[in-house]
């Protein structure tokens, strides 16, 4: 395909050769990012839904670039995950999510949990598990005040590496999460392998659950299979009252979307958190 009909090499090459040193660019934004602290760490509330308190917090990065402004994960997490530097954004993440739950735990006076993204190649990468171990033990964390939420494709790669991680988070005190719970390939036979904490019921369930029976009876389903098994179970991308209500009609224990809040930076994170409070 590459020699074009008597132009020769024209249009398809030039566009190969700017993408590719497009691509270059772009590959040292993100480190330069990295070393820069560009990136910074929003908190979005996750509310129990029986009290309807914010009582957790899911950090999710965010980009600020100096000239494109507020970059949203989806644009950057793909690439940092193809060079590799996913790891280290997810490291300077944890770091940031303990300082703030330590903050914020002292602000109301009992342990607050903030969850933390982890990217399924960070199980799978050759980092030896006792190196893992003094990590974590240097945070001194406090129990369950960190979760780490992580995907499905996880579980899939049911290998001892991946069991070992896992283990040496819960032994550090971390909660684990399954996150977007319902759209990858339901790792049935590893939650009765593997203990965790909590399901999070993908937003695409969630949004549907009002107009669609099949994606309520799914939810509802979810709900009492976790219940069963000792789990918690909180629900992604609640956005209406009637999604509100359909989950806590259903036993639903935690929820997170638009209707509760947005994700909020730091400082206006406190502020919730202080309405609270008082
Ligand atoms: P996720 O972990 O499933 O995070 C939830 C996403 O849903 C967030 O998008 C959040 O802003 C959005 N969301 C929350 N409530 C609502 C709602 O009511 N309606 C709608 N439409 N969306 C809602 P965000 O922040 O753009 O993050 C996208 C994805 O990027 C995350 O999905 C996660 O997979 C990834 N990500 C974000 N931060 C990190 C990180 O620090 N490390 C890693 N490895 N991945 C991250
Ligand atoms: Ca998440
Ligand atoms: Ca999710
Ligand atoms: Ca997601």
């Amino acid at each position: 395909a590459k020699k074009a009909g008597g132009g020769g090499f024209c249009f398809f090459d030039t566009r190969m050769r700017d993408s590719a040193s497009t691509r270059l660019k772009e590959i040292e934004m993100l480190r330069h990012a990295l070393r820069e602290n560009q990136f910074v760490a929003y908190y979005q509330p996750i509310v129990n839904l029986s009290t309807e308190q914010i009582v957790k917090a899911e950090a999710l990065v965010r980009w600020h670039h100096p000239q494109r402004g507020l970059v949203m994960p989806d644009e950057f997490i793909g690439l940092a995950e193809e060079i590799g530097l996913i790891s280290e954004i997810d490291d300077w993440m944890f770091g940031e999510a303990v300082l703030c739950s330590k903050k914020f735990s002292a602000l109301i006076d009992a342990p607050f949990q903030i969850s933390v993204n982890k990217s399924a190649l960070d199980f799978t990468n050759k980092v030896p598990t006792k190196n893992l171990a003094i990590y974590l033990a240097s945070f001194k964390l406090d129990k369950g005040t960190i979760c780490v939420e992580i995907t499905e494709s996880v579980l899939l790669n049911d290998s001892s590496i991946v069991i070992d991680k896992l283990a040496e988070l819960q032994k550090a005190g971390i909660q684990l999460a399954i996150d977007d719970f319902g759209t990858g390939y339901a790792s049935m036979s590893f939650l009765n392998k593997f203990k965790v904490d909590y399901l999070k019921i993908d937003r695409s369930f969630v949004q549907d659950m009002a107009a669609n029976k099949d994606s309520r009876i799914f939810a509802e389903t979810i709900i009492v299979m976790a219940h069963k098994l000792g789990l918690k179970v909180i629900a992604e991308g609640v956005e209406t009252v009637g999604q509100r209500d359909l989950l806590k009609a259903a036993g639903c224990d935690y929820a997170q979307g638009y209707f509760f809040s947005r994700p909020v930076p730091l400082e206006n994170f406190e502020r919730l958190l202080q309405i609270i409070k008082t």
